[in-house]
């Protein structure tokens, strides 16, 4: 079985709350007939440079065709010297991503098996999931966001993640309405500050807000600041999350610093399956907590999440990839569905998503970040 052809398809999808996403989708073809889908997730994201599309299918093209999909470790180490490793936010680790994810959806169609039991098999059965409440800038943003909560509850989710940062009084006020309001019927387990704050205000930050209670704090600080990191980490009892771009940043968080408690890993960050398992197959191995984090990824990410997830050595802490509930548009026949506040991995060989070719043509659209500078980058 050889790759016989790769092709790209821009798309954005709406989202029930905030501005739209793109992400391109990535179909591979292989002369044994057998289709495989990929997505780069969610290029909406800083900086607003994006891929020509065309010229990067004919460069994935030159790259691939020809190629065994089994080939796994030498495909990957391809990309990885041509979408070289980049910082939080680049879209190289998205392209590694989108093909990556694609050619394992190959191996587990011509196997017939899903991917889960390619890469390890089931270590679990679902992924718990915090569902994400969105930054709130003022106190008026609080009634609607109780209101999600609410809707939520009511599909299954009792665990939430809140993300924090830009008015602590808003954030706390937040918090104390909405423990008053579901008591124990619903808990947040995660405050996420995007690495928006100072070490200072971090760890002010967290002084406010953890007589409430919750399980972790994310991203208190620039993730670059190593030293910074490791700084809140020692001032608080809550433990430290933080999003793993590389597996240079890996080592350096566990060698030198010890930086952080639980490393957050998604497909879409670490540039695909075989990268994420990577990074948590290194947490394992420096007896690290793990989590699987997100972008915001259609059905076929997220599938790919899912069996990342299930398989993986360990998973400590909530997930939070929730993208088939936040985009009002999918490429799923059927989405990836969350069932008791958990996300199931989705039956079937490979990733285990039908992609409905009709709706992928409707969603089509050229990539653009005009739409996201105008948002201001406000998106969570
Ligand atoms: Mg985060």
């Amino acid at each position: 079985m050889l790759i016989s052809n790769i092709e790209l398809i821009p798309i954005v999808t709406r989202r029930h709350e905030h501005h739209p996403s793109a992400h391109v989708i990535v179909r591979i073809e292989t002369d044994a007939g057998i289709t495989g889908y990929g997505e780069m997730p969610d290029l909406s994201h800083a900086p607003a440079i994006m891929p020509d599309v065309g010229d990067l299918e004919l460069c994935l093209n030159d790259l691939l065709r020809g190629r065994r999909p089994q080939n796994v470790t030498e495909i990957n180490k391809v990309l990885n010297a041509v979408f070289p490793g980049t910082r939080f936010g680049g879209k190289s680790s998205l392209v590694r991503c989108g093909v990556d994810i694609a050619v394992w959806d190959i191996l587990g169609k011509a196997t017939n098996q899903p991917v889960c039991d390619l890469i390890g098999g089931h270590s679990r059965q679902g992924v718990p999931i915090c569902y994400p409440i969105f930054r709130m800038k003022r106190m008026d943003d609080i009634d609607s966001n109780l209101e999600v909560v609410a809707g939520r509850l009511a599909q299954g989710f009792d665990c939430f993640r809140l993300y924090v940062g830009a008015d602590p009084d808003v954030d706390e006020a937040f918090m104390d309405r909405f423990q008053r309001r579901f008591g124990d019927r619903a808990r947040i387990v995660a405050i996420d500050a995007s690495g928006l704050l100072s070490v200072k205000e971090a760890i002010g930050l967290w002084k406010r807000l953890h007589p409430y209670g919750f399980d972790l704090y994310e991203s208190p600080v620039n993730r670059y600041d190593v030293e910074g990191l490791a700084e809140v980490r020692r001032s608080v009892s809550s433990p430290i999350s933080e999003h793993i771009h590389s597996e240079e940043y890996a080592f350096r968080l566990i060698k030198e610093e010890r930086a952080v408690d639980i490393f957050n890993v998604s497909v879409s960050v670490a540039g695909g399956i075989t990268a994420a398992r990577r990074l948590l197959d290194l947490a394992d191995m420096a007896g690290l907590a793990c989590l699987i984090g997100t972008t915001q990824e259609t059905s076929i990410a997220t599938a790919a999440q899912a069996h990342v997830g299930a398989s993986c050595p360990r998973l400590d802490y909530h997930s939070d990839p929730v993208g088939p509930l936040l985009y009002i548009d999918d490429v799923a026949k059927e989405r990836v569905r969350f069932v008791d506040g958990q996300m199931l991995v989705p039956e079937g060989a490979g990733l285990g998503i039908e992609v409905d070719e009709a709706v992928l043509e409707e969603l089509r659209k050229p990539l653009s970040s005009r739409g996201d500078i105008d948002a201001g980058f406000l998106r969570g």
